[in-house]
């Protein structure tokens, strides 16, 4: 048997292998169906096995099926990188194997939760009172926050939703911009509202939910119950943020629950020049954010955040037996989850390697390369730049046809020197280019706008 260190050494072989091939390397490939279930599967082991053996088949079979999502050529959906420090942190963070559920088991996992949810209130420019909960993903975190808000609005209509249910509670509207993301429809799904309990909000070109709609529909409802208002900050395509001041002031002064989900968005409020997108982020209740995306720690990490602790601690609490320990943070108070991963960790060395200065160089570098590469692109008679690039999203076309703008998403996907995926916007398919990896560099951009022009033009 090898022995642990021998193991460990092995493991950061393959671990160099693979971050220092993967500039050659293709973004992704074809793999042919099976081939990979077939490398990995088989009948059930039946005897043990050397761990080395384990981790080199493991590392071969897997191979064909890794996408470089972590090397500055990956511009599909919103995908994050890895800096170097969290990388290294969540190695640990697996040699630790800490549980946060409670401070008992881990009172380490519980201060880094507290040191970070401070740091996260002052970057993101939120309330320092904030709670804070570390989720798998933007996913849960826009759950907890909704949740923290079915708890709080229904409370105040006199319902105790956490003992009664939903069964015969007063009915919650939500209101919700129309180009929410998939996960808040869910989320919604999950807490027992249902998707039709959802009055959607018309946006603009770009959209932003139009705040005067928003007014409109608050007025229409008002007197007529509970209600909470979800806003966006960072449209998965266009990169826009609603104008959440303006609609900071309409759910205050109609006393209703407003929950952010800035999975990506809301990291503008940590650069100075991009800050004025989140303007008023402050104002709401509950904010959903995301790690592994722009902040660049690895899978999974989300986070929300919470100005009401009693209502997000209320929704997420073990049990109401588990609330009489008192004591220090317990993070399975803040999260759906009992058991789980001390995520935190990455999170931490993320912002002690970055610092304040890093996080906003970050947002700056990669808002700076996704405007180049609209620029070039638009320059090229074939291509048109749907949306204002105000962020780290670029939205475009390619001969104003949808099966030519798959074509070139394709063609581009085939041949491997970078990726993008599509998207539909405003009815029609579109390109997609998010700019979240620390490593995309100025020449990343110019292969992928090389690698656009190519496919368009072939
Ligand atoms: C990515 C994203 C989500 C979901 O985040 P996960 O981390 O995948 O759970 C939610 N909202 C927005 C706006 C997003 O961009």
């Amino acid at each position: 048997m090898t022995d642990l260190p021998d193991l460990l050494a092995r493991t950061t072989e393959h671990a160099l292998a693979y971050l220092e091939g993967a500039s050659d390397r293709p973004v992704s490939r074809p793999v042919p169906a099976g081939e990979l279930v077939a490398a990995l599967g088989g009948p059930v082991p039946d005897q043990p096995r050397d761990p080395a053996e384990v981790v080199d088949e493991l590392a071969g079979a897997v191979d064909p099926g890794l996408v470089v999502t972590n090397a500055g050529r990956y511009f599909g959906f919103v995908e994050g990188g890895v800096v170097p420090a969290s990388l290294a942190a969540d190695w640990l963070t697996s040699i630790w194997d800490q549980n946060p559920a409670f401070s008992a088991l881990s009172p380490a996992a519980t201060a880094a939760e507290e040191v970070c949810r401070g740091w996260l209130c002052e970057l993101l420019g939120l309330p320092g009172t904030a709670s804070a909960g570390f989720t798998s993903g933007a996913q849960l975190a826009n759950v907890t926050g909704l949740a923290a808000g079915r708890h709080h609005v229904l409370r105040a209509a006199g319902w105790d939703v956490e003992a009664d249910g939903l069964f015969g509670a007063p009915a919650v509207t939500v209101f919700a911009g129309e180009e929410r993301h998939a996960t808040v429809d869910r989320a919604l799904r999950f807490l027992g509202f249902g998707t039709r309990s959802i009055t959607p909000i018309p946006v603009d070109g770009q959209g932003r939910m139009r705040p005067d709609a928003l007014e409109h529909e608050l007025e229409r409802a008002h007197g007529r119950g509970p209600a909470i208002v979800c806003a966006q900050a960072g449209n998965v395509n266009t990169g826009a943020a609603d104008p959440l001041r303006r609609i900071g002031e309409l759910t205050r002064e109609h006393d209703t629950w407003l929950h952010v989900d800035g999975a990506f968005g809301l990291w503008a409020a940590a650069a100075p020049e991009f800050a004025h997108l989140t303007d008023g982020a402050e104002l709401a209740d509950s904010w959903a954010v995301d790690g592994h995306k722009w902040l660049n720690v690895p899978y999974d990490c989300g986070i929300v955040l919470c100005a009401h602790p009693d209502s997000h601690r209320a929704a997420m609490s073990l049990s109401a037996a588990y609330l009489a320990r008192g004591g220090g943070r317990d993070g399975s108070d803040w999260t759906p989850e009992s058991s789980r991963r001390a995520r935190v960790f990455a999170v931490w060395a993320a912002l002690r390697a970055l610092g304040r200065t890093g996080v906003a160089e970050l947002v700056r570098t990669c808002c700076a390369h996704a405007r180049r590469c609209a620029e070039l692109l638009a320059g090229d008679e074939n291509v048109t730049v749907l949306n204002d690039v105000v962020l780290n999203q670029v939205l475009v076309r390619i001969g104003d046809d949808d099966a030519r703008t798959r074509a070139v998403a394709e063609a581009v996907q085939a041949e491997g020197v970078t990726w993008l995926g599509t998207t539909t916007w405003r009815g029609g398919t579109a390109i997609r280019i998010s700019v979240s990896d620390h490593a995309t560099t100025h020449e990343h951009i110019d292969e992928l706008v090389r690698a656009v022009l190519r496919a368009a033009r072939g």
